[in-house]
Formats: structure tokens, C-alpha cells, sequence
């Protein structure tokens, strides 16, 4: 036998290995390229281990998942808690949406929850109670305390079945959204454990550093979209299993469709992929000049994206919401009679990978922080791509116009400084959160220029990449770049 027959003896071989079903490596790039971890150490975060069935055609998913929780508080722990937000969809009373009113005929609401079946921790079943006003809490009794910095593996299986609103998680004719639609472990910080409900405005949640491993398996022809990194897809049959790493991120989200088309762009070791529904194809190079353009000015200026895919999709929403890694776009922005609006929703999610993402906080409480930062950030980028003028004009235009507008409908008090249960409605929430808090951060670059905003933001960007950070955090930055009290400016905008 000759080297010639071996070798082609082997490719026979591998052929038949192979042909039973076909694995598609599609790693794009490294989940992470850029290694500074900022002090975090690997072993210390969350570890989440999801499978996933997502049944396409009935709206539902099943879930098995092994969540390896690290004691990372001050105390030990006798129980555990996690955010199972799926349930704030059971009623509409609990309704979590932006435009609840646009359900036309309440009675045609289909609704979504999750419903555990097995808790437990090696092998034992755990005790554990559904508690909050929208049942979106889940308290785990744990066998055995856990001792500060210990671990615990958890291991849960869930049924879940999704609503109608096309919101951050539901189902459309087109699209499924799945955001926050997995038990996440409920932040515990120096005022102890934080265990909001789902509130019904701004983005409620709040939520630690983790790994995650999830695979999902479905029908062979849906595509997903999702945070982190595919790592390969494999067909087998009529279904594909999806495997998908994230590596320090606070959330895992995806998007599902069967309709779904990719187009890449490169920029700076990351790979942009836009996920986009057929028949708005003619706006895929806008939106990737966009998408490209956001993370070319915010690596330079704030500090660098650290992960090697950014996936922006269009989907039935009715606006854009963040998630680390990804961000969901209305498909009603891909028109070309709304082109700047498109423009403006994937700068401020973009915004967001750093603010939110990259340097988390507590939306619950102190939702001014990302959102004031994501909002004078589209000024920002303006200013940048465009020139002076045009950011000044984008400014004076949407945020100062904005605000001098809309304050005069404010309903409850004039304050950015509030925590999301003290907002008067989504209409005070906006106007002083994103349009109010952007006059703050500009009258920063006022007092003190440009340049030494800028080394606040990134000052602040390299702090506390991969934490969460508070407004003290923010303001105590801000007095150490400018080498002055900022009493007075907090006195002035926050409160
Ligand atoms: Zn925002």
C-alpha cells in the first residue's frame, strides 16, 4: 500500500466518519481578544451551563441547567436567589412591555411563564419557594451552607413557554426574542441581596460577571443570534445543535428566526455580524457602517471592545435593547425614510456594550448611570464621524430641544438621581434618565473641554471594566480627573 492509497484510505474513512452529520466549525474569531481581565479572576465568576430545546413552531423551550455559584459575598449563605423574569408574563398585570396599550384585544394576550421542575445539588433535591409580586423571584434553600468563596452547583430543569408581545421576550410572526428568559442569581451587594421585581419601564435588571456555555438544539433550518461566541453548528437530521460560548458577560440573550440572513463586517478583531430579515436587505451596508463606525470611536476613545464577535439584529421589537454582545433592533428602524433614526438605536445600544455591559451598574436603582452615558455618547459619535458642527447640532436638537420639550410634561419630580420604582411613567423615566442625565455629562465637556471628558470616560471605562460601578464611582472619577469638587455639579443635575 502506497502513501497515495493510505491517504486515500483515510479521507474514506473520515468521509464516512463525517457524512452522518455534518458539523459546521464556524468560529469566527477567539471568544475574547483581549486578555487584560482587570483584575477578575476566572475562577471566581459564575459558571452557567445551559441546554437548551427550543421548540420553534409552539413557542416553548425546555431547559436543563447547571449554574456553578461562587459565595463572592461576605457571609455565608444559606440560601441562594435567582431572577426567573419569564413569569413577569403570566398576567397582564405584571406585563413588562414598552407599549402595553398597542395590545389591541387584551383577551388575545398569550401569555409566558417559566415552570420549575427539579432544583437540586448533587443529586439531592433543594427546597425552594417562588416568591415578589410577579413571582419573578426564586429563593433556593441550600442543603448545606455555602462559606464565603465556596461554590455551589446548582442544577435546575424548567419548561418555559413564550408570550405574544413581540417585546424583549416573546414571539413574533418572524422572530423569537429571548432575553432574560433563563434563572439568573440575583446580584448580592453591600445592601445585600437585590431582588427587584421585573418593573415595567426602563431595562430592571441587574446582574454579576459570568461564564456561559449554552447549546441549543432546534429545528434544523432556524438561525440564532445570540451573545458570545458560536462555536460550531452541527446538523443531524431535521435539527441543529447550536453551541455557543460567553466569556465575562453579565447576561445571556438570543434571537431566533428562520428567516434570518448574516452579513459580516470586520473591525478592529471583531467580527460584526448583522442579523437581517430578507426583505429589508437594501439597509444591511447602512447598518454595518453604523455598527462599524460605533465601535471604531468607542474603542478608540473609551477603551477597547473586548470580545471577538458583536452581533446587531433586526427582529420584531419596538425599539433597541442591549445585551451584552448583541443588541436587538426594531425592524421597523431598516426603512430608508427612517435611516437616521436606524443610525442613532445602534450608536446608543452600541453605547451600551460599554456602559451597561463592560462597566455594569445597578439599573434597578441608578439607571442614570449607563443610560445617561449610551445617550451623550450618540453626541459623541456625531462629533466624531461628522465633525464639531454636527455634534453640536445632534446635540442642541435631540437632548437640549428634547429636554426643554419634554420638561414641561413631567409628571413627578424633576430628578435624574431616582431609582426605577420612583419614576412617574416611562415619559418622566426618558426624559430625565436619557435626555436630562445628557445635559449633565455635556455640561462636564463645558466646564472642562473635551479632552478631559474623554479621560473620564475612559478613566472610568478601565476601572471598572467588568465590575459594576456606582454614580460615587463615577463622581469620585470625575473629581480625580478634574482635580475638583463636583458637589456642587451633583447638587445641580442629580438631585
Ligand atoms: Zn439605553
Amino acid at each position: 500500500m502506497d502513501r497515495r492509497a493510505k491517504l486515500f484510505l483515510l479521507l474514506i474513512v473520515f468521509t464516512l466518519i463525517f457524512s452522518g452529520c455534518k458539523k459546521e466549525e464556524v468560529v469566527a474569531s477567539d471568544t475574547l481578544i483581549h486578555k487584560d481581565l482587570n483584575g477578575i479572576e476566572m475562577e471566581l465568576l459564575n459558571q452557567y451551563d445551559i441546554e437548551v430545546e427550543l421548540d420553534y413552531e409552539n413557542k416553548t423551550y425546555t431547559g436543563k441547567q447547571w449554574v456553578t455559584y461562587v459565595n463572592n459575598t461576605d457571609k455565608t449563605l444559606g440560601e441562594i436567589f435567582f431572577h426567573i423574569y419569564p413569569n413577569a408574563f403570566k398576567t397582564l398585570d405584571t406585563l413588562p412591555i414598552l407599549f402595553k396599550d398597542n395590545i389591541e384585544d387584551p383577551l388575545s394576550y398569550d401569555n409566558g411563564y417559566i415552570q420549575l421542575n427539579i432544583i437540586s445539588r448533587d443529586n439531592k433535591e433543594l427546597e425552594y419557594k417562588i416568591i415578589g409580586e410577579d413571582s419573578t423571584t426564586l429563593s433556593i434553600k441550600l442543603d448545606q451552607p455555602l462559606i464565603q468563596g465556596q461554590k455551589a452547583k446548582i442544577y435546575m430543569e424548567y419548561d418555559v413557554k413564550l408570550p405574544s408581545p413581540m417585546d424583549r421576550f416573546g414571539y413574533g410572526k418572524k422572530t423569537i426574542n429571548l432575553g432574560n428568559w433563563y434563572p439568573i442569581a440575583c446580584v448580592y451587594d453591600e445592601d445585600g441581596w437585590n431582588l427587584d421585581p421585573y418593573y415595567s419601564i426602563g431595562d430592571p435588571f441587574y446582574s454579576d460577571l459570568a461564564n456561559y456555555n449554552v447549546s441549543i438544539k432546534t429545528e434544523k433550518d432556524v438561525v440564532i443570534a445570540s451573545s458570545g461566541n458560536i462555536i460550531s453548528e452541527v446538523i443531524e437530521d431535521d435539527e441543529k445543535v447550536y453551541e455557543i460560548e460567553g466569556l465575562l458577560i453579565r447576561d445571556f440573550a438570543l434571537v431566533a428566526s428562520k428567516e434570518f440572513k448574516v452579513a459580516e463586517e470586520s473591525v478592529e478583531g471583531t467580527t460584526i455580524k448583522l442579523y437581517y430579515l430578507d426583505e429589508k436587505s437594501n439597509m444591511v451596508k447602512k447598518s454595518l457602517e453604523y455598527s462599524k463606525q460605533s465601535l471604531e470611536v468607542f474603542n478608540r476613545l473609551y477603551g477597547k471592545y473586548p470580545y471577538g464577535v458583536y452581533s446587531v439584529v433586526m427582529t420584531e421589537f419596538p425599539s433597541g435593547m442591549e445585551y451584552p454582545g448583541i443588541v436587538f433592533i426594531s425592524e421597523e428602524y431598516f426603512r430608508y425614510q427612517v435611516v437616521d433614526l436606524l443610525e442613532r438605536v445602534i450608536v446608543h445600544e452600541t453605547a451600551h456594550q460599554w456602559w451597561y455591559g463592560l462597566v455594569g451598574n445597578n439599573q434597578i436603582d441608578e439607571p442614570w448611570l449607563d443610560e445617561a452615558l449610551a445617550t451623550y455618547s450618540e453626541t459623541i459619535y456625531y462629533k466624531e464621524i461628522y465633525g464639531e458642527e454636527m455634534g453640536k447640532e445632534y446635540f442642541d436638537y435631540n437632548v437640549k430641544l428634547g429636554y426643554e420639550y419634554g420638561v414641561q410634561y413631567l409628571l413627578g419630580k424633576n430628578m435624574i438621581y431616582q431609582s426605577l420604582s420612583d419614576f412617574y411613567g416611562w415619559d418622566d423615566y426618558g426624559i430625565l434618565v436619557y435626555t436630562k442625565g445628557a445635559l449633565f455629562i455635556d455640561e462636564i465637556k463645558e466646564m472642562y473641554g473635551t479632552e478631559v471628558l474623554y479621560k473620564i470616560l475612559n478613566t472610568y471605562f478601565n476601572e471598572y471594566k467588568f465590575y459594576n460601578a456606582t454614580t460615587k464611582d463615577f463622581i469620585d472619577i470625575c473629581e480625580r480627573v478634574t482635580k475638583s469638587n463636583f458637589s456642587p455639579l451633583v447638587d445641580k443635575w442629580l438631585y
